[in-house]
């Protein structure tokens, strides 16, 4: 049964990271992979993180399963991180969470749901997006349609061509919105284009899927939320899928989160026992350590500072590369203007660099991009950064 089965084409992103691991060279430069490094390259486990699991080791005593939608106090404090503290959506009861094996597992449990439990049989994802979602919602059983997001002329957000294309979708069509620090190009909505897509969603009854996997690495905890904050005004349904693989650095924890907001908890308790149903035959019950991790340090003063300096410290980072390399691209003398990449939020950043200017980088100066022309700011360190801008002026010419 196994012979004659064709090999997969290769994850476009997870391929690089073989690539550069088997790479000799002693220089290479890694701008492809989606994980934040610090100053020294690394990417290291927070303090934060370190001292909530020295906690855990002395008080937890059992392994036993957790529930199928995880621990209560998770829930609770992702919702509160989510929509802001004093929200009175947290009051409603029309809120249910999920805890999921990371963002991933939460998208997959927003498909399946959407696909089995409801009439949208169609998603629509921005052009371009993180490959990943083509996958989960075709696998779900969804069609996929695209609409235009990104500008390459100008390396901006093509607004109106957004809008127009979201015109063309139909009455529960559902609408996949990255909260923040839009994956791949770094580019999100000002709040009053939040407001107008908000207003379009709601005149032609699109529900909007929220996928939230950089939270705080944008402008901050809140403002990173303000799109998803001013939804949820007028939005009686729709569906976050949160994700702490980036804030908290627990990528291979699996720290993920699937929240559905519905008009009532009478709806709310029906369709979330429908989520549970999709989570038993995926995955059964989440994995805890991660999770308790965020619980921990959420419900602790003293952790969630040390945290949110630490959070506040990796954007900065994140900034001040930025800065850099536009200031030594054009110390250097390279002829086109990357300022625009001064403006965009997040670890990523749509360089404009070509595929065959990003395939020149890697076989001659051992720098590793995305084909697309993403880029990862985080894998660029004051020490790198002349050797980078010198080899992009090179390739570019
Ligand atoms: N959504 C987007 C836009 C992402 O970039 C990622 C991570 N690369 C995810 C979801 C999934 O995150 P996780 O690792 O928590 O599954």
């Amino acid at each position: 049964m196994f012979e004659s089965i064709p090999a997969a084409p290769a994850d476009p992103i997870l391929g690089l990271a073989d690539l550069y691991k088997s790479d000799l060279r002693p220089n290479k430069i890694n701008l492809g992979i989606g994980v934040y490094k610090n100053e020294t390259g690394h990417t290291p486990v927070m303090v934060s993180v370190k001292k909530a699991e020295q906690q855990l080791l002395e008080t937890e005593t059992s392994k036993n399963y957790l529930s199928i939608e995880g621990y209560t106090a998770y829930a609770q404090a992702s919702q509160r991180l989510l929509f802001g503290a004093g929200n009175p959506i947290l009051e409603t009861q029309c809120l249910n969470t999920a805890q999921t094996p990371g963002g991933t597992g939460a998208l997959r449990v927003a498909a399946d749901f959407l696909a089995q439990h409801t009439t949208a049989k169609r998603i629509w994802v921005s052009n371009p997006s993180w490959p990943n979602h083509h996958n989960i919602f075709t696998a779900s059983g969804l069609d996929v349609a695209t609409y235009t997001y990104y500008q390459p002329e100008t390396h901006t957000l093509d607004f109106t061509a957004m809008l127009n294309a979201l015109e063309s979708a139909e009455a529960g069509d559902v609408v996949l919105l990255h909260g923040c620090c839009h994956n791949p190009t770094g580019i999100d909505p000002t709040l009053e284009q939040w407001q107008q897509l908000s207003e379009l969603m709601l005149r032609k009854s699109l529900l909007p899927l929220f996928d939230f996997a950089y939270q705080g690495l944008g402008q901050g905890l809140d403002d990173d939320a303000q799109g998803l904050r001013l939804f949820a005004q007028s939005h009686q349904e729709f569906i976050v899928c949160s994700s702490y693989s980036k804030n908290f650095g627990l990528y291979n924890e699996r720290a993920g989160a699937f929240t559905l907001k519905t008009t009532t908890p009478q709806a709310g308790s029906a369709a979330f026992s429908q989520v549970k149903a999709v989570i038993r035959a995926n995955y059964s019950n989440p994995p805890s350590h991660g999770a308790s991790i965020v619980t921990t340090i959420l419900h602790d003063d003293t952790l969630r500072a040390i945290w949110e300096q630490e959070l506040l410290e990796v954007r900065q980072r994140i900034q001040r590369m930025r800065q850099l390399f536009v200031q030594t691209l054009q110390e250097k003398g390279a002829i086109q203007d990357f300022s625009f990449i001064n403006k965009q939020n997040g670890m990523f950043s749509y360089s404009g660099l070509t595929k065959e200017q990003v395939t020149r980088l890697r076989e001659e100066f051992a720098i590793y991009a995305v084909a697309s022309g993403r880029i990862n700011i985080a894998g660029m360190t004051p020490e790198n950064m002349s050797r980078l801008c010198e080899s992009i002026i090179n390739v570019t010419r």
